[in-house]
């Protein structure tokens, strides 16, 4: 079987490379095909000679996932459906917004969690995806965006990143090699669910990225009915957790908060709040609630997220508004379910 290039570290792409006989000057040069000049068919490699070329697509798979569909969106960003090899669907979510290209990438084919606000979680779970088809979906928006940047990376599509570590952290380490994207690790954000024993794993690590955790209300019984997970790893762990992940990165982490009319922006959900995030070095993201096919609930008008941002402007930690994008196009935040365009 042909070894999928995507799926290496640099290091292993030239070795992989030079076990067949290919020198290392001209191994580094594809390598820089790859990942400069986002060109995954040797054909296209001009300066590469004929004869290797054909060699190469015998002997190498230089493929990254097949695009089965991309839908654009009024403000820009762009939903890609992708197919594994396995016959499995994804999606990813490419968010131009001025210089800065930021892409939301999936870590899983489905998700276990079923948070209740989000249309990924109530796919069946399939699956963690493999090194090559994380790093397959970045290098398809890298090609995307050509002649312009990819800058940010956000583990916010399907799935939880934090349940697939070995494969995401392989993938961090890839692109930040300076022999592949250089990336950079305060470019890159992991967002979790809250699985408290591998966010401690992921300071461990020493491998460096940003970390969001998924809050959503700082009552124990509110967000057991918006996100089971809290069931296991309730509010005091998770908050030890965040707090151990800043000490030992130095990082700060953001906290997201989902708002939901009647569910968690009344008084007791803020005042839970303020006293959750208040001695905790943290930024709050606010994210207004995208709708999905299997709930009723609505989205805030804009007086409700305004009392609602005023009444923690106060606390030590930034409190930003984010705004949705892709909603047109089922891509917002909690809107990514694996389906092809109606047309
Ligand atoms: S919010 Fe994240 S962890 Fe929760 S169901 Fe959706 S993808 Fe899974």
């Amino acid at each position: 079987m042909r070894v999928k290039l995507v799926s290496l570290f640099p290091a292993e792409f030239i070795s992989l490379l030079q076990a067949e006989g290919i020198s290392t000057w001209r191994a580094r040069q594809i390598l820089r095909w790859f990942y400069s000049r986002s060109v995954f068919d040797p054909q296209e490699m001009s300066d590469i000679p004929k004869t290797l070329r054909a060699e190469l697509m015998e002997r190498f798979d230089f493929t990254l996932l097949e695009v089965i569909d991309r839908v654009g969106s009024r403000d820009k960003s762009v939903k890609f459906v992708l197919r594994t090899p396995d016959v499995s669907i994804i999606e990813m979510v490419v968010i131009p917004d001025g210089k800065k290209n930021t892409l939301c990438i999936s870590s899983q084919v489905g998700c276990p969690h079923r948070c209740a606000f989000c249309a990924t979680g109530s796919l069946p779970f399939r699956r963690n995806l493999q090194t090559g088809e994380i790093n397959g979906q970045i290098l398809l928006a890298a090609s995307y965006l050509q002649p312009h940047k990819l800058t940010n990376l956000v583990f916010m599509g399907m799935g939880e990143p934090l349940d697939n570590l070995d494969n995401v952290l392989r993938t961090l380490q890839i692109i930040q090699s300076d022999d592949a994207l250089s990336f950079s690790p305060r470019r890159t954000t992991i967002s979790t669910c809250g699985i408290v024993p591998a966010i401690r794993t992921l300071a461990d690590s020493g491998i460096k990225t940003k970390l969001a955790v998924s809050l959503n209300s700082a009552i124990d019984a509110v967000r057991d009915r918006l996100m089971p997970i809290n069931r296991r790893y309730p509010l005091r762990e998770l908050k030890d957790a965040i707090d151990y992940f800043r000490r030992k990165t130095s990082y700060r982490v953001t906290i997201e908060y989902i708002m939901i009319p009647g569910i968690n922006m009344d008084d007791q959900n803020i005042r839970a709040l303020r006293r959750f995030a208040g001695d905790l070095s943290v930024k709050i993201n606010l994210i207004p609630f995208n709708p999905v096919a299997h709930q009723t609930w609505r989205t805030p008008s804009a007086s409700e997220v305004a009392a609602f941002q005023t009444r923690l402007l106060d606390l030590k930690c930034a409190v930003i508004l984010r705004k949705s994008r892709g909603t047109d196009i089922a891509g917002a935040c909690g809107q990514l379910a694996g389906q092809l365009q109606q047309t």
